[in-house]
């Protein structure tokens, strides 16, 4: 085992008003000061622990931070209304007109079109490479590149990055590494890897019930103070605040994040096993047949396994409707987008959550029509699933 994400955050110990075993939730937008002066100290940033108001700080959202800085071992954390206002508010912070990033081409499709069609019009260049090709990454730096920018595992191509190497060739060109770890949060801990930066779709695994929308940065305290600085901090003038209601059920559900990461993982790669033997194309990071199989068991934290997505291509997207058609009426789960949800969601890539991607690139990056992105759910009876699954295929 290579690190414990999930003993870190067991051992934060943290009480709700009364002696309550969960901390309590914030019901304040704003807080009261004794004295003028001290309100004046807030404002500028050097009374750590005083909350003035709830879109700068606010005491249920800094419980969750603190849990979250704890299982990536960073300094400190900042907690946000969604995946992408984390991803577009440290960027933001770290790039500025005239800068240039490098990215890996198969990320989330908000990202890329992030990435692809908004930072430009703001004078910020960005290169799309193949990630996986560490001299393609070397190449695209340039004098001006702030930020390398990858995700663990790829969405939907679930390749994986080499964040030793990544960060290795970030530091050289005095640049960052910014990680989007929302497939594999306890999986991998990429800040231990070298990431500078740390960020999550809390939407997905870390919560794990497809009830609310939200985001995570974790890095240095340093950076996190930038980020809520009141005069040019993104995370403060933007806005994207977590509601404290919501925050404090993300809370209680991180804590049963390493018993959901392994029933996902057990799962998934039972489904691919049984599936690889019929013939089937399937991505997997815990299949021999994967490219980056080695390298995502020498980085991984073992304990926790190859995560619970899988990709199965079905050669068009006709072929791919019709099997999904069938997967939900057989409920092996839901046609839906997202992931990390108890229950299985599948969709059509190329035609979902990566049609920001257009389809030349798409067809250039590997990304094919028939393509059907799975998150496999928590179900007890998987074996039950897969004879399901079998069936609608055929
Ligand atoms: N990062 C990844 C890998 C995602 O899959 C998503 C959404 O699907 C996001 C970021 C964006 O997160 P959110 O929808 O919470 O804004």
């Amino acid at each position: 085992m290579k690190s414990d994400p999930a003993k870190r955050i067991y051992d934060v110990q943290q009480f709700g008003e009364f002696g309550g075993v969960n901390p309590s939730i914030t019901d304040s937008s704003t807080y009261t000061f004794l004295e003028g002066e001290t309100m004046e100290e807030t404002f500028q940033g050097h009374m750590e622990g005083c909350f003035l108001y709830s879109r700068h700080w606010n005491p249920s959202n800094k419980y969750l931070a603190d849990a979250l800085a704890a299982m990536e071992k960073t300094e400190s954390a900042w907690v946000t209304s969604s995946g992408m206002a984390a991803i577009t508010c440290s960027l933001l912070q770290l790039c500025h007109s005239g800068d240039h990033i490098v990215t890996s081409v198969t990320t989330y499709g908000g990202t890329y079109a992030f990435l692809k069609n908004w930072l430009p019009k703001y004078n910020i260049e960005v290169s799309f490479v193949d990630i996986t090709n560490l001299e393609q990454v070397k190449n695209a730096i340039k004098f001006n590149t702030k930020v390398i920018y990858t995700e663990t595992v790829t969405n939907p191509l679930l390749q994986v990055s080499d964040i030793p190497e990544l960060a290795k060739i970030a530091h050289e060109a005095g640049a960052k590494l910014m990680v989007d770890n929302t497939f594999t949060p306890m999986i991998f801990s990429p800040a231990e890897l070298g990431a500078d930066f740390v960020v999550y779709s809390m939407t997905k695994f870390i919560n794990g019930k497809n009830d609310c929308v939200a985001g995570a940065i974790c890095g240095s305290k340093e950076f996190i103070n930038q980020l809520s600085n009141v005069n040019d901090g993104t995370a403060m003038l933007l806005g994207p605040v977590l509601d404290p209601l919501r925050s404090s059920g993300i809370l209680k559900n991180i804590h049963t994040l390493h018993l959901r990461m392994k029933q996902h993982s057990s799962n998934a790669l039972y489904v691919a096993l049984e599936l690889e033997k019929t013939g089937l194309s399937l991505k997997y990071p815990g299949l021999q047949s994967h490219p980056q199989h080695e390298l995502h068991t020498r980085l991984m934290n073992s304990q926790f396994g190859y995560g619970g997505i899988l990709a199965i291509d079905f050669g068009t997207e006709k072929n791919a409707n019709q099997i999904m058609y069938k997967m939900q009426q057989e409920n092996v789960g839901y046609l839906a987008v997202s992931l990390g949800y108890f229950r299985t969601l599948f969709s059509c890539s190329g035609h979902s959550t990566s049609s920001e991607i257009p389809p030349e690139v798409q067809h250039e990056m590997g990304l094919s029509d028939g393509l059907v992105r799975l998150s496999i759910g928590l179900d007890n009876n998987i074996e039950e699933v897969v004879e399901k699954i079998k069936r609608c295929i055929n």
